[in-house]
Formats: C-alpha cells, structure tokens, sequence
C-alpha cells in the first residue's frame, strides 16, 4: 500500500474524512448532498474547501451556520488544520 493510501485510510477510519468522489467528468461530488459541489459553491474559498472536504459550500455553511459568529471561526480553524496539518 503506497503512504498516501494508507493516511486515507486512516483519515477516513480515525477522522471520517473521505477521499474526494468524483463523477465521470471529473466533478466532485458533494458527500453531503451528492450533487456536484461546484454548481453549489458560491466563493473562491468555498470551491478550495471543496477540494479539501469534498462538501460543497451551501453544506458546509448547513454545518456551521447554527453556530452564528461562533461558527464562522470554528470553520477557519478546520480549515487551517486542515491545510496545513
Ligand atoms: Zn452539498
């Protein structure tokens, strides 16, 4: 198994975080709702957080958006974990 399949693997087992689904033109698909998450991107930084997440922005503002102000800073602290480790 190459290294970057197996932190996948632990990153989808230990995190839940996925691989990115892709359809045949190479769109990614939105695990949260299953539609191609671009088409429901509506920033720069939602399409990043696409490549990142796999979930589109009207999602992920679904996830936080609860949260108000509180949320806004809870999903840049995801974000920069998860770019830069
Ligand atoms: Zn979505």
């Amino acid at each position: 198994m190459k290294a970057t399949e197996f932190l996948k693997d632990i990153l989808e087992k230990e995190y839940g975080i996925r691989p990115l689904t892709r359809n045949e033109n190479g769109d990614i698909i939105c695990y949260q709702c299953g539609r191609i998450a671009r088409d429901h991107c509506h920033s720069e930084a939602g399409l990043r957080e696409v490549e990142i997440s796999g979930v589109c922005e009207e999602c992920w503002d679904k996830m936080f958006s609860e949260e108000g102000e509180e949320g806004e800073e809870w999903k840049d602290l995801i974000l920069k974990t998860l770019l830069h480790g």
